[in-house]
């Protein structure tokens, strides 16, 4: 299963976290391919790669509730490359398979160290289409919570809209197999997709993440006709949440006035730039005094 949205252009933005982001789609170009593809390989087990974490909180109290990891790969020679400019090389080229290995094991083994820290929270790990169509799949996702120790229901696994809705049988049958496994999953990037509302019922996800594209809807200024559909169309992606029983996240906030839109919706979880870009391991957990992480290791963890 391929996965258009891995070959979406970079449109998230720049500037998007800590790391200064190489675009390596500009300054390489195509006949550059087959140069980063071999530095890619040789990436996968030599320490290049890395995961930043972005918190995700809960709404309105901005209680830390998770954390998605989101690769990263320190090239040699370059800057920091974004996903967006290698996850689509890794999957035409296979390479995906190592490198999802690898961050699930890597999120997991970081999950367990907050939780030896007294911080037991939720991370979440996104899954390419390439990945999800593997029969091995589950069988990764198995032994990364085996040799991690961590309860499996701290791991949340996020596979995009479109991934799901191009074969919505052979999806369900591979969550059904991640369900037994105790491990929860996303819909990210919800609201681009095709997923009908009868798929979305009998698919055996958790959580709905509201793509940022809708929520940067919600600047088209005020009282507009745009501000007034964006507003209507997150009440109901927030309705089908509901009626499923889905935990909604909503992805990309920039701005306080989106947050209080949110939060006017009775949306649940955010996560963005404006509570928190994505940081290294340590930043999560400063974001927690003592008390505090008592307190999120007794909250429901995404
Ligand atoms: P995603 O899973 O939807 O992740 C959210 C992306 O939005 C991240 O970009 C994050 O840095 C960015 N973002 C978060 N908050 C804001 C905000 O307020 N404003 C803006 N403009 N952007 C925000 P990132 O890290 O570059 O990741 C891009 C995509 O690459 C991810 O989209 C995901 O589809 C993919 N990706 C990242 N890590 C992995 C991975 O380990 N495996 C796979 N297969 N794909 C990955
Ligand atoms: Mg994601
Ligand atoms: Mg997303």
């Amino acid at each position: 299963m391929p996965d258009n949205n891995a070959h979406r252009p970079n449109a998230k933005g720049a500037g998007k976290d800590l790391y200064k982001l190489f675009d390596a789609s500009i300054a390489i170009g195509v006949e550059g391919r087959p140069e980063l593809e071999r530095d890619l390989s040789a990436a996968v087990g030599s320490g290049e790669l890395f995961l930043l974490y972005q918190p995700i909180f809960e709404l309105p109290s901005r209680k830390l509730a998770g954390a998605e990891a989101l690769i990263r790969w320190r090239h040699p020679q370059r800057d920091v490359v974004s996903p967006d400019d290698f996850i689509p090389l890794a999957e035409e080229s296979g390479l995906i398979v190592p490198i999802g290995r690898w961050v699930l094991d890597e999120a997991c083994r970081q999950a367990a160290a907050w939780a030896a820290d007294g911080l037991e929270l939720g991370v979440s790990v996104n899954v390419s289409a390439y990945q999800l169509g593997r029969r091995d799949f589950v069988e990764d996702v198995r032994r990364a919570l085996e040799e991690s120790a961590i309860r499996p229901s701290l791991l949340t696994l996020e596979i995009t809209e479109t991934t799901l809705a191009r074969n919505v049988l052979a999806a369900c049958k591979q969550l059904e197999a991640l369900r037994t496994l105790g491990v929860r999953v996303a819909i990210d990037d919800f609201g681009t997709g095709d997923a009908s509302l009868s798929s979305l019922q009998r698919l055996p996800v958790h959580i709905l993440k509201i793509d940022m594209s809708l929520v940067a809807a919600l600047n088209s200024g005020a009282w507009s006709r745009e501000l007034l559909r964006a507003s209507e169309l997150l009440e109901a992606i927030l309705g089908v949440g509901r009626a499923l029983s889905l935990a909604v996240i909503a992805e990309g906030i920039e701005e306080e006035s989106q947050l209080a839109s949110l939060e006017a919706m009775a949306c649940e979880m955010g996560q963005g730039f404006l509570m928190a870009k994505p940081g290294p391991p340590n930043v999560i957990k400063s974001l927690l005094g003592p008390r505090a992480a008592r307190r999120a290791a007794g909250s429901p963890t995404v």
